[in-house]
C-alpha cells in the first residue's frame, strides 16, 4: 500500500498579476499558509515577478516557480529564460509543457523533454503537465497520448534525477473551463500514470512519485478528488489568484489527507 505524502498544491499565476499586485497575493499566501500546514504550497507568477515574490515569500516554506524555461543554458534566444535565471531569481520549481504551452505555442513531447532535462540539470524540479483534449478523449485515444507526452517529458533522465519530476495530468478540456474531471476520471489517469512509472523505473520511485490534477479545481471539488489514491495534489490556475480560494483548496486536500492516512 504506498504512503501518501501531504498535499502539493502549486497556483499558476498564468499572465495574471502587476508587481504589485503579485505582492500582495504572495503576501497574503505566505499569512494564510500555516492554516493549510502540512500541505505544501508553491506559486508560479509570471517572470517579471518572480523576484518581489521571492522577496515577499523568503523565510516561509510556501515555494517558487517558474511557469517556463528554456533548455538552453544561455544564448541568443530573444525572449527566453533560461534555468539558471530561474534559479537566480528564487525559484525550486518550473512548469513544464502546460497545455497552453502546448496548445498555444506550440511546444512538442521533445520540447518537453529538453525542458525538464534543462530544469534537473539546474537543481530545480520541473512540473510535467501532461493532458489529453476532448477530441482524443472521445476517441479513446486518452491513454496513448498520456502515454507519449509522459515518455518523452521523462527521456534521457538519469535514475537518480526522476524522483525529482513532479507530474500533472490535466485534462486540457477541463483548463479553465469549469469543467472538472470527475475523481473517477481522473483517478483512473493518475493511476495509469503511475502504472507506467512503475514499469520504467520500479515500483518504489513509482509510488513516491508526486502526481498532481490540474483542471478547475476549486475549494468545492478538492476533498472529493484527493480522496483518491493517486492525487497527491493539485495544480491550480483561475483559483490560485486569490489567496482565499487557494488556500481554501488546500484546506479541502488537507482534511480529506487526515481521512486518508
Ligand atoms: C492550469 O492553468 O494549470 C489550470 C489547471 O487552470 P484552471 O485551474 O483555471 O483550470
Amino acid at each position: 500500500m504506498r504512503r501518501r505524502s501531504a498535499p502539493f498544491v502549486a497556483g499558476n499565476w498564468k499572465m495574471y498579476k502587476t508587481l504589485p499586485e503579485a505582492a500582495a497575493l504572495a503576501g497574503a499566501i505566505r499569512e494564510a499558509a500555516p492554516g493549510a500546514a502540512p500541505a505544501e504550497l508553491v506559486v508560479l507568477p509570471p517572470f517579471t515577478s518572480l523576484a518581489e515574490a521571492a522577496r515577499c515569500l523568503a523565510g516561509s516554506a510556501v515555494g517558487l516557480g517558474a511557469q517556463n524555461l528554456h533548455w538552453e543554458s544561455q544564448g541568443a534566444f530573444t525572449g527566453e529564460i533560461s534555468a539558471a535565471m530561474l534559479v537566480d531569481a528564487g525559484c525550486r520549481y518550473v512548469a513544464v509543457g502546460h497545455s497552453e504551452r502546448r496548445h498555444i505555442f506550440g511546444e512538442s513531447d521533445a520540447d518537453a523533454g529538453r525542458k525538464v532535462r534543462a530544469a534537473l540539470k539546474a537543481g530545480l524540479h520541473p512540473i510535467l503537465c501532461v493532458g489529453e483534449t476532448l477530441e482524443e478523449r472521445e476517441a479513446g485515444r486518452t491513454f496513448e497520448v498520456i502515454n507519449r507526452q509522459l515518455m518523452a517529458g521523462l527521456e534521457g533522465i538519469e535514475d537518480g534525477l526522476r524522483a525529482r519530476v513532479i507530474l500533472a495530468y490535466e485534462p486540457v478540456w477541463a483548463i479553465g473551463t469549469g469543467r472538472t474531471a470527475s475523481p473517477g476520471q481522473a483517478e483512473e489517469v493518475h493511476a495509469y500514470i503511475r502504472g507506467r512509472l512503475a514499469q520504467k523505473t520500479g515500483q518504489d520511485g513509482a509510488d513516491c512519485a508526486i502526481i498532481l490534477y490540474g483542471g478547475s479545481v476549486k475549494p468545492a471539488n478538492a476533498y472529493s478528488l484527493f480522496k483518491e489514491r493517486d492525487i497527491d495534489g493539485f495544480l491550480v490556475g483561475g483559483a490560485s489568484l486569490e489567496a482565499e480560494s487557494f488556500l481554501g483548496i488546500a484546506r479541502e486536500a488537507v482534511r480529506a489527507y487526515k481521512e486518508v492516512l
